[in-house]
């Protein structure tokens, strides 16, 4: 099969990975880039040697032959880019959060229906290879029905040196981060009926919440506990490590920093070291984060080639993006809030 041929829009801070994924990736490149600030568009272009360079996603569409456009922006340029790509019918892949509002995520996954334009949601936490050791686990049925999960992430880590933007808004650690557990927890427990949730500003410095805790009913009948801070303060600095703990029928599994994967079931307890791989152009704590770019990426390709559906979706990321949408109204209403109203 010929090489797809792919644009970045969006050469930001987080884009350079994608850069560096697309160039280990087989089966596509990228051939054309975009950002709106002329600055970050020779950095980007200059260290990965592309020529071809558009300031208006408008005029990177006109004039380019595209098999996919990767839109690396923040959120509020997605549902533009998105529609766009739609009407040039140029499958898409949009990094999370996935838009400002459900309503927008709900329009741009119809657009692209309606174009029948392929459209990924860039999840990739679910892709960290610890992650889907545990999910492994789940699949072998060695600790048999799941009842109870705990998705944890806490951390003192100053995210917003990379990330400014980040302390401005009044939305931080649900919509940034907690996006990627509660993604986590559907991809490892399914999918969610009711969410109840409670958040705190630790950090005065910022405008948004810095802390939550979110307890769910599966629809399954397990429940599972999201957490996350960016205001823990620990002996050893755990970021970007997310921490799981499984309890099912049969036995237990707990993913605990220092990616120490243990698992207890009939037949006793194993120890495993799940350590991402450091990639050569990765770096630390970063790497985890770094191979979950590449095995995503890699997935989008995979897809397109034989046509199939990717698991982050646009469709399925409505499901995670409806959670965070959920835990903000819990978070104000004290309530639980019921997915299915919203959805
Ligand atoms: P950033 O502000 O550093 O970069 C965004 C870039 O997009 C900027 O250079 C900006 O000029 C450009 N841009 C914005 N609107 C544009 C438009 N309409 N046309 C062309 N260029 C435009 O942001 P970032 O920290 O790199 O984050 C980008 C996205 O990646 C965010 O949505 C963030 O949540 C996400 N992110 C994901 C992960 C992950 O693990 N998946 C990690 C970090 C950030």
């Amino acid at each position: 099969m010929a090489e797809l041929r792919g644009a970045l829009i969006g050469c930001g801070f987080f884009a350079v990975n994608q850069m560096h994924a697309w160039r280990d990736i087989e089966g596509a490149s990228i051939v054309a880039i975009c950002d709106r600030g002329p600055d970050r568009l020779r950095i980007v272009g200059d260290q990965f040697g592309i020529t071809k360079r558009y300031i208006d996603a408008a005029e990177l569409f006109a004039d380019e032959s595209l098999d996919f456009v990767d839109i690396a922006t923040t959120a509020p340029s997605h549902r533009p880019l998105v529609e766009m790509a739609a009407r040039y019918r140029v499958p898409v892949i949009c990094q999370k959060p996935f838009a400002p509002t459900l309503a927008d995520a709900k329009a741009m996954v119809k657009a692209c229906a309606d174009a029948g334009v392929p459209l990924m949601v860039h999840e990739n936490f679910r892709w960290q290879s610890p992650i889907q050791a545990v999910r492994a686990v789940l699949d072998s049925g060695k600790i048999g029905t799941p009842f109870f999960g705990r998705i944890s992430f806490r951390s003192a880590h100053d995210v917003f040196s990379g990330q400014p933007y980040l302390a401005k808004g009044k939305r931080f650690i649900i919509e940034d981060l907690g996006i990627h557990s509660l993604d986590i927890a559907r991809f490892l427990l399914g999918d969610v009926s009711t969410i109840t949730t409670r958040t705190a500003r630790i950090n005065p410095d910022i405008a948004g919440e810095d802390v939550a805790t979110m307890l769910m009913d599966h629809k399954n009948g397990a429940t599972s506990v999201v957490d996350c801070s960016y205001a823990t303060k620990l002996a050893v600095e755990p970021f970007p490590e997310t921490l799981i703990e499984i309890d099912g029928s049969d036995g237990t599994i707990r993913l605990a920093q220092g990616y120490r994967l243990t698992v207890t079931g009939k037949s006793g307890t194993k120890i495993l070291d799940v350590s991402p791989p450091l990639l050569p152009w990765a770096s630390r704590p970063w790497h985890n984060i770094q191979e979950s770019v590449v095995a995503i990426q890699q997935h989008w390709v995979d897809c397109l080639a034989k046509g199939t559906e990717p698991a982050t979706s646009g469709a399925d990321n409505l499901q995670t993006f409806a959670l965070v949408e959920a835990a903000y109204l819990g978070a104000a209403s004290h309530e639980p809030v019921h997915l299915d109203a919203l959805l």
